[in-house]
């Protein structure tokens, strides 16, 4: 049998980190003491009064399928979100609740984006984004950031990577993997470039809520009525809610993208969870009470890892003010990002992950979605790690 394997398919990058994951876990699962630094999800638990309303959900019955785009009470809830925390009105008719913010991400794309197309995307980018710009048949085109100006693209270097084909800008603010916030009048000022050029804009706000240093997150979508016509935002509660299991997100975009990505949905995956949506009502109807602590606690361990850091031999690694990522430069120390993780992996057993996975061979990237204890360790055997290799 010849299984011919479709060329979209074919063209998808084999997931690099797959292997030092892979080969952590079995280390672990042998009883070797692995330090973990390549958790994408918060260590905290789903704040127990959005686990009640699922399960009471359950209880109830409602394990039924339900609108493709979502119950309309979570659609209403997000749409007061956005006007609450952002000043941004969006009827329940253009909020599309999809299985995780990765599967709005990629609705999105596949609504907006085909052959021919042009996705410009500033790198290190978030690993999906470019193999979804290409199952969309479209290009992927790239705008290269160094550690000088903290990962940011300038307008300017946004208005050169604009050709007659662009067809999406993808922004994702915080960023991961690097952890950087942008200004409110850096935002205005790629948006204002974006409504220039008639190019649309992808915004994921994912982690919005997990900023520190007094950083604010402001959406594109809210500068002016031109910047709300061109974006698209994408969102969901894996990350402020710890719901990374639950598989839900959404995306709010203007009437006709919504339309679309809603018929996508309806041929692919139908609803998301029916319980599932009713705990994501009461994530957002009720007050973000757990996140004062959430925010603390990775603040701390935040401010720790990244002076740790910059006090190793060799390693330097910028100021990175959302999420729960930094991105360390180990240039200087003289092996390539994958060499450096398999080795730091092998011979000290800690499991970072290899910047090249994001599009940097300069990095690795750091979680500190992980216990303080963790962290300590992990970087201690680190600092060992980077002593040996810096003589
Ligand atoms: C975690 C993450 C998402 C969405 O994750 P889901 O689990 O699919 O909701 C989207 N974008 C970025 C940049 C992320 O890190």
């Amino acid at each position: 049998m010849n299984y011919r394997i479709a060329q979209r398919a074919l063209a998808l990058t084999p997931s690099l980190t797959l292997a030092i994951d892979a080969k952590a876990k079995q280390m672990k699962a042998d009883g070797i003491d692995v330090v973990g630094f390549g958790a994408g999800e918060p260590d905290f638990d789903t704040p127990q009064h959005i686990k009640d309303a699922a399960a009471k959900a359950l209880a109830a019955g409602f394990t039924k399928y339900t609108p493709a785009a979502g119950i309309p009470e979570l659609r209403q809830a997000i749409a007061e979100k956005h006007r609450r925390e952002n000043g941004l009105e969006y009827k329940p008719s253009q909020i599309i609740v999809s299985c995780g913010g990765k599967h709005s991400c990629y609705n999105v794309i596949m609504a907006t984006c085909q052959e021919g197309d042009e996705v410009v995307i500033p790198s290190p980018y978030w690993l999906s984004y470019p193999e979804m710009v290409k199952l969309a048949g479209a290009t992927p085109v790239f705008i290269q950031t160094t550690d000088a100006t903290e990962f940011k693209v300038t307008p300017e270097q946004l208005r050169a990577a604009i050709t007659p084909r662009t067809r999406l800008f993808i922004l994702n603010s915080p960023s991961n993997p690097t952890g950087t916030v942008y200004t409110p009048e850096e935002i205005k000022a790629l948006g204002d470039v974006c409504v220039q050029h008639g190019v649309l804009i992808m915004s994921d706000e994912i982690y919005e809520h997990l900023v520190y240093d007094g950083a604010v997150h402001k959406s594109v979508a809210s500068f002016s009525r031109a910047h709300y016509e061109h974006t698209i935002i994408v969102h969901g509660f894996a990350k402020a809610w710890s719901m990374t299991g639950w598989r839900l997100g959404w995306c709010a975009a203007p009437e006709p993208i919504a339309k679309a990505v809603d018929a996508i949905q309806s041929h692919s995956t139908s609803n998301p969870t029916s319980f599932a949506q009713k705990g994501a009502v009461a994530a957002l109807t009720s007050p973000n009470d757990h996140l004062k602590e959430w925010l603390a606690e990775f603040d701390r361990r935040r401010r720790y890892a990244h002076a740790r850091l910059n006090s190793m031999p060799g390693i330097s690694c910028c100021n990175a003010k959302g999420a729960f990522y930094l991105f360390p430069n180990i240039s200087k120390l003289g092996l390539k990002s994958v060499d450096f993780c398999a080795k730091l992996l092998e011979e000290q057993k800690v499991a970072a992950v290899p910047g090249i996975a994001f599009g940097s061979d300069d990095h690795i990237r750091i979680s500190y979605a992980t216990s303080m204890e963790n962290i300590e360790k992990g970087l201690d055997r680190l600092e060992k790690f980077v002593r040996q290799l810096a003589k």
